[in-house]
């Protein structure tokens, strides 16, 4: 069988630390293991536009913002087809049929949309495509035969919604289209990165990221001002952990390697958090810390973006060759959708045939 992995993000914004540990880190991986046959990077502008149908602009600059990000933290695209989601028309074919399958109060048990709805406000003038957008999610990853889907967990009641879409579809018209399986970030930190605000999630909407693209100034803004635990006042007050956004991002972040180089009083991260928790440690001391952590780990990602902030042909390029590759895929899966539900009366006369055996 096949091994193709699909995976994507939405344009809305520049990639930020959220990505990197829920999605991109496993992508780097799974490249560099090339363990299998076709991998997709989908960048999803006609979803974004779901509930952003009245800033076009913001989705069109950011194509090439995303575009920038996954080739500045080192995805290849020699290994990786990046596309582009609406100039693959056959994705929205696809969400048309599945669109059958599937039922309103089905979508509305979708947790992940039920929170967004609520964080965007949306009430009772929620957008159907917005609404609707995991049918069209499970028309990006089956296009693919995608039987791997490297995400945060936040898309977990996605890709449950895409098995039950292809479940049913094969049960009506036969086997054509593949189950896919998640696959989660490891380190529990790093299945949904909070915000620097403490909120539950880092999102491009919700205006609480640490960017990729951030210098080094606003890198240390960010660190210094970010949330802790408002009842560690005095150094000398014992600290809690649970909640506390720094020691989250130390949980995701921070090796035994970086104890040794710049916080040689702790061996490593638990000892640290039991000083804390103990009290004795200031909060601008573990900020500086995690500072120096995550600018070592932006520093040469920053560097590879400049690059190709300079050779802005050469991502196009990447783009417009990885979409035509991938439309090629899309058709061939679509062509055997129709094939299965009988749309396709004109490849040849079966059609008449069929009629005159009545
Ligand atoms: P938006 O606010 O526009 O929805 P977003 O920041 O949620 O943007 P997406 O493009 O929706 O980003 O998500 C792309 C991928 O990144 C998904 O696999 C998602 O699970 C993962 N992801 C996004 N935010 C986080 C996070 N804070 N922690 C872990 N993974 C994340
Ligand atoms: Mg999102």
């Amino acid at each position: 069988m096949l091994k193709n992995i699909l995976t994507g993000d939405r344009p809305t914004g520049k990639l930020h630390i959220g990505h990197y540990v829920g999605s991109l880190s496993s992508r780097l991986k799974l490249q560099e293991k090339g363990d299998y046959d076709d991998f997709f990077i989908m960048i999803a502008d006609a979803q974004a536009l779901t509930d952003n149908a009245d800033n076009p602009k913001k989705i069109r600059e950011n194509i090439l913002n995303v575009a920038i990000d996954y080739l500045s933290v080192g995805i290849d695209p020699q290994k990786v087809h990046i596309f582009v989601q609406s100039e693959v028309s056959e994705l929205t074919e696809l969400t048309f049929y599945y669109s059958n399958l599937v039922t309103v109060s089905r979508l509305g048990r979708n947790p992940t949309v039920k929170q967004e709805i609520k964080t965007r406000n949306f009430e009772e003038s929620i957008p159907v495509g917005f609404f609707t957008y995991p049918i069209s999610q499970a028309a990006d990853i089956t296009a693919f035969k995608a039987s791997i889907v490297p995400v945060g967990d936040d898309q977990l009641p996605m890709i449950e919604q895409t098995r039950e879409i292809v479940r049913t579809f094969n049960r009506i018209y036969g086997e054509v289209l593949v189950e896919p399986k998640e696959l989660l970030p490891a380190n529990e930190a790093c299945l949904r990165l909070p915000g620097i605000d403490g909120n539950a999630k880092m999102s491009k909407s919700l205006g609480n990221c640490i960017y990729l693209s951030d210098s080094y100034e606003q890198l240390k803004s960010k660190v210094m001002g970010m949330y802790t635990d408002p009842l560690h006042i005095k150094v000398e007050d014992p600290g809690h952990i649970k909640g506390n956004t720094v020691f989250t991002y130390l949980d995701a972040f921070s090796t035994d390697e970086d104890f040794a180089k710049y916080y040689p009083e702790y061996r490593n991260l638990d000892e640290l958090k039991k000083a804390y928790q103990k009290g004795g440690v200031g909060d601008v001391k573990i900020k500086k810390f995690l500072l120096q952590i995550l600018d070592n780990f932006l520093s040469p990602i920053r560097e590879k973006r400049k690059y190709y902030e300079e050779h802005l042909d050469e991502v196009y390029n990447i783009l417009k060759e990885g979409t035509m590759y991938a439309e090629s895929i899309a058709k061939q899966t679509l062509k055997d959708a129709k094939n299965a539900m009988m749309l396709n009366y004109f490849d040849d006369e079966q059609l008449l045939k069929d009629f005159n055996q009545k």
